[in-house]
């Protein structure tokens, strides 16, 4: 079953510049996909509208059953309640503990105070930091910041995880080890959607891939058939 159907979805923001022509693509449950392409080929443009950061000029967008373009601004909370987002700055709070990062994204959901603690210290064990869940961002290395970002994301249990070059501020090994506790959601049935301009992850985990340029698709890998060959006339 498709989780996100978009269908002749254009883009065009107030100064004229398309950043999104005619896309049509889909995503079934439980897909991990990597969005790749050269700088300005629209790949945040394209997330955001998934998350409904911005809306499409035209075309049909529907995630999780929601159509986000039509969407009225007061209902989308409907839709962010079935997604987590990870940013390549992680946006923590910084006056937060670590318990107190993740446990802010249930509070706002109004959940009681038992169900919460269940959930944290939950997601913090997946993620490896339940032993740091008193300590505040600042004394976290890059890659354990990642992880509370990525623990606050998905405590709620969305279907669809989007990561916005997550490991855009990580060193080689750092990145690797959130790409195994992503991969890891993955495994337990969360779609995730990853944009990145990492070529070695990308090839190293085999997943669908698909390669943006100038607002377009130009190539589509399935999962274990993406290569360096096929991508080197467009990096
Ligand atoms: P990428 O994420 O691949 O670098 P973007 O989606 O950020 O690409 O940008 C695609 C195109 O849209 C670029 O030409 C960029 O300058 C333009 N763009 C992005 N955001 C805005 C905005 N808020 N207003 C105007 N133009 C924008």
């Amino acid at each position: 079953m498709d989780l996100i159907r978009m269908k002749g979805v254009k883009k065009s923001y107030k100064n004229g510049v398309t950043a999104i022509h005619n896309l049509d693509l889909r995503i079934k449950k439980g897909q991990f996909v990597f969005i790749i392409g050269p700088t300005g080929c629209g790949k945040s443009t394209l997330i955001k509208m998934l998350y409904r950061e911005e809306k499409p000029t035209a075309g049909h967008i529907i995630v999780g059953g929601l159509d986000v373009a039509k969407l009225r601004n007061s209902r989308v909370f409907k839709l962010r309640r079935k997604l987590g987002v990870v940013f390549q700055d992680f946006k923590l709070l910084p006056k937060s503990t670590v318990y107190e990062n993740v446990a802010f994204a249930l509070e706002v959901l109004g959940a009681p105070k038992d169900e919460i603690h269940a959930k944290v210290v939950k997601v913090l064990d997946l993620v490896g930091l339940k032993h740091k869940a008193k300590q505040y961002p600042n004394q976290l290395s890059g890659g354990e910041q990642q992880r509370v970002a990525i623990a606050r994301a998905i405590v709620n249990g969305p279907k669809l995880l989007i990561c916005d070059e997550p490991t855009g501020n990580l060193d080689e090994g750092t990145s690797m080890e959130i790409m195994k506790v992503l991969v890891e959601i993955n495994k337990m049935g969360t779609t995730i959607i990853m944009v990145t301009h990492d070529t070695e992850i990308v090839s190293a985990l085999k997943k669908r891939t698909i390669l943006l340029d100038s607002g377009r698709i130009v190539k589509d890998f399935e999962e274990g058939t993406f290569s360096y060959e096929a991508i080197k006339n467009v990096r």
